[in-house]
């Protein structure tokens, strides 16, 4: 692509004009590092996953209120893994919020089967709490659109406002709330590099809806809020919908007053996003599980059974048998031979904590019999590479990359009853492709949107 001189200046000049930002380690203000020029995806493989958010929507509603599969599955996990254990501990008894709103985004990487001619989008992760970047995602699109119109460069660009869907579907959750003086209560970390873009959810919902937004950390909230008949009033306010933009690891959870926090949302009426159950069918271990066509009917229509399955690469615990050229073994055995075949998973969120390649053996030789229940490992995806311009720290680099495309999916429900489902836009975040890791705010990825190919 070829683009007039001031281009990156301009586009620079753009991320801070749009609030296109992020805190950096030193608390400075830096732009969010973002690609230049969109990533082009052919109709057919978007169409595919447009129409399978909604499935996985449904999926994610019924697992999550399947508490005896959870509890069958992720027992075994627990027993190995405080975290889980603490999960399901705050789980309440008895559920006095019969809506439960979900916000996840389902990420896919698209490859090219070796046997194949064309790409096939196949799952990273599904992410039910805290699934970020909805403000980002839609600024880097306007960014690209903009500055596109401006170049008069034609590519057809791919409409994204996965914000606008967000602060709706909240605030219609809000309205089946059915009180007075009711708010959105923020959960976030205490010092968060990815602020604006959960400000910037804030003031959209403020603006569209004229719905106020309270931010707290879990300790803030144990500090200053209360149950009151159930409810969780947070002066002025009631909390009717709680988002978590926090609470999916460890250390959020580590002190008591944290903890208190997190046990006063659960236990109230609260509309949370997610709830425990929620927060637990997003795990790597249940998704592991659904990757088996027996587990995964019994929450999927048949008829769309094979396309749910045809996105899912081979998962496995890590005594789970595998068929390889020299007959059997256990996937365990197999990773160890060839260990660039996999990933193996911990069940933890938010970047960081996955093993790759050849530093699995060494990973796998130091693990306890006891703790093989925490992990599972994951075929690796041999992503489809391209060229393209890293803008980080306002300076540019031309690589090989790979690009990680999430759907947002948005479910609304009333007693496992859905009342809403949609696909609620894109996140592209485009990595050099020697690395293994996709997080945006830890350094690794940077923002993109999409663009469609014309000849696929
Ligand atoms: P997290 O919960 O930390 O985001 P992910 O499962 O999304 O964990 O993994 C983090 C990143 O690692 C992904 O964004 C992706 O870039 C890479 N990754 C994860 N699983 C695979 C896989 N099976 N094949 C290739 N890359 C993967
Ligand atoms: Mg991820």
């Amino acid at each position: 692509m070829v683009y007039s001189k001031n281009y990156l200046q301009e586009a620079i000049d753009y991320a801070y004009t749009n609030g296109m930002v992020k805190y950096n380690s030193g608390r400075a203000l830096i732009h969010a590092p973002f690609i230049l020029s969109p990533y082009g995806v052919s109709q057919g493989l978007l169409q595919k996953m447009i129409a399978l958010t909604p499935r996985f929507n449904q999926m994610l509603i019924k697992v999550a209120n399947d508490r005896e599969f959870l509890k069958h599955h992720l027992e075994p996990v627990a027993k190995t893994d405080p975290f889980i254990e603490t999960l399901f501990s705050l789980q309440s008894k008895e559920n006095t919020q019969p809506l439960q709103l979900l916000i996840n985004r389902n990420d896919y990487l698209l490859s090219l089967p070796q046997d194949k001619l064309s790409l096939e989008a196949k799952q990273v992760e599904i992410n039910t709490i805290s699934a970020s970047f909805p403000f980002l995602a839609t600024r880097v699109h306007q960014m690209h659109q903009d500055l596109y119109y401006k170049e008069k460069i034609g590519h057809q660009l791919l409409l994204n406002n996965p914000l606008k869907e967000l602060v709706d579907n909240i605030a219609e959750a809000i309205r089946h709330y059915h009180h007075p003086d009711t708010c959105l209560l923020m959960v976030v970390q205490p010092h968060d590099k990815n602020v604006f873009d959960q400000r910037g959810i804030e003031y959209a919902l403020l603006k569209s809806h004229g719905i106020p937004t309270i931010r707290l950390t879990l300790e803030e909230v144990a500090d200053y809020g209360k149950l009151k008949e159930g409810h969780l009033k947070i002066k002025p306010y009631l909390a009717a919908v709680t988002y978590f933009r926090a609470a999916y690891n460890p250390e959020d959870l580590e002190s008591s007053l944290a903890f208190k926090g997190r046990q006063m949302i659960e236990s109230s009426s609260s509309i949370k996003v997610p709830d425990i159950g929620m927060q637990l069918a997003g795990s790597k271990k249940i998704q592991q599980v659904l990757t088996n066509p027996d587990q995964l009917s019994r929450y999927v229509p048949a008829k769309v059974l094979q396309d749910v399955l045809s996105t899912f690469v081979g998962q496995y615990q890590l005594e789970d048998p595998v068929k390889t050229a020299d007959g059997e073994v256990t996937a365990m055995e197999h990773a160890l031979k060839v260990p660039e075949r996999y990933v193996l998973k911990p069940q933890r969120e938010g970047g960081g904590n996955n093993v790759y390649g050849q530093q699995i053996p060494e990973f796998l030789k130091a693990l306890a019999p006891s703790q093989y229940p925490a992990y599972i490992l994951m075929e690796y995806i041999p992503a489809m590479e391209h060229k393209a311009t890293l803008v980080v720290e306002e300076h540019s680099t031309e690589t090989q990359c790979v690009s990680e495309i999430g759907r947002y999916g948005l479910c609304l429900a009333e007693r496992g009853l859905v009342l809403r489902n949609e696909d609620a836009g894109y996140l592209v975040r485009t990595k050099a492709a020697h690395l293994h890791e996709g997080g945006v705010c830890a350094g690794y990825a940077c923002l993109n949107s999409l663009f469609l190919e014309t000849n696929p």
